[in-house]
């Protein structure tokens, strides 16, 4: 998967079936097969390949010939719903969340392309999610993904799904032999939830994937939007259906505090990853007294990953990564009217955010 090319929709309709074998897609494999380097592969794998990182063809084996026709059908899907959400997780952005898009109308954080909204943005303040749906191409595309046969993984984001009211039936639409996976934050009201699952046929191989690494405040802060209350109801709600959970756990700078308590409440069958995105949210953005507390804390856990986690710690941060913590940190408070004192005292004195801050 490369840089997302638009559909053209008219094209499509003349075309049914076709979304994954275009005019433009067939001529990439073509170029592919012939050792020409294509366009769309430069973000994620040239340039990265270029400068000695991994790509993502190498990091996930895709760089051996394994296919050398070219009209193919899917073998993994990953479908994005949208960006309607009602929460603003404290890494997440406005290409994720409509909360977070329609915060960040309301003035900037950091002068970043994260905080800055681009025309586009401004089209999709305007756009309900049920418009969205009602547009032709919505309905064109759910029909192509009717037609694919030949699917065997698929992961499903959004947004949040359970906020789309066409989510159980698109479920229903793909329930086959293949593994489907995907992601929520239970940000929905309980009642909703129910509704939503009751309308989902078959959920023998779903795996749900929770979004969440804390507990009480510390969730709420960094899951704004949801309560731990609410939270847990409607994780009690899907253990009680028999739905297959794992939890996906992201590890920053400002989740990490309480993720022990976290593992302790609800085990530890996670699905990690380290924040690298912003960099100001990174693990290791923290003041050296936190860093030793949570190092020992983390240390006598059973938290599976529990070295890499110490070492991620211990990696020495930057003044301008201190700097925009702090100034996004602040913002976010304030914005929410939330207490920052959850936090460790000398990681706030650390911030220069003042002792006992109260927004
Ligand atoms: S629930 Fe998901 S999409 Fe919504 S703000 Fe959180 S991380 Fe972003």
């Amino acid at each position: 998967m490369g840089t997302p090319s638009k559909i053209d929709l008219t094209w499509l309709k003349n075309n049914p079936g076709k979304i994954f074998n275009t005019p433009l897609l067939l001529q990439e494999r073509q170029d592919m097969l012939d050792n020409i380097p294509v366009s769309s592969c430069e973000a994620a794998c040239w340039k990265p390949e270029a400068k000695g990182l991994p790509s993502r063809r190498v990091l996930s084996g895709t760089n051996a010939r394994t296919h050398t026709i070219l009209e193919s059908q899917p073998e993994k899907l990953n479908i994005i719903l949208g960006s309607t959400c009602n929460l603003t997780c404290s890494y997440c952005d406005k290409q994720y969340s409509s909360s977070w898009l329609r915060d960040i109308s309301n003035g900037t954080y950091l002068d970043t392309p994260k905080f800055t909204l681009t025309p586009l943005d401004r089209v999709m303040l305007k756009v309900s999610q049920k418009e969205h749906q009602q547009t032709d191409g919505f309905a064109t595309v759910l029909n192509e993904v009717k037609t694919f046969t030949n699917v065997k993984n698929i992961c499903i984001t959004g947004g949040e799904p359970f906020l789309y009211n066409s989510f159980p039936e698109l479920l229903n639409n793909l329930t086959g032999s293949e593994e489907i996976m995907f992601y929520t934050g239970l940000g929905v009201d309980h009642s909703r939830l129910k509704t939503q699952l009751s309308k989902i046929n078959n959920h023998s191989n779903l795996t749900v994937v929770v979004s969440a690494e804390n507990i009480d405040k510390f969730y709420e802060f960094n899951r704004y939007g949801n309560t731990y209350e609410n939270f847990t109801k409607n994780l009690n709600l899907l253990i009680e259906q028999g739905f297959k959970i794992i939890f996906g756990v992201v590890l920053s700078n400002l989740t990490i505090h309480g993720l022990v308590d976290f593992v302790n409440a609800h085990g530890d069958s996670i699905d990690y990853t380290f924040c690298n995105d912003p960099t100001y949210l990174q693990i290791n953005v923290l003041d050296s007294d936190t860093v030793d507390q949570l190092a020992k804390q983390i240390s006598a856990s059973d938290i599976a990953i529990k070295d890499e986690i110490i070492k991620a710690l211990y990696v020495p941060n930057t003044r301008k990564q201190q700097e925009n913590c702090a100034t996004f940190l602040k913002e976010f408070a304030r914005r929410r009217n939330l207490n920052l004192d959850i936090f460790p005292e000398s990681m706030l004195q650390w911030l220069g955010i003042k002792e006992n801050y109260v927004v």
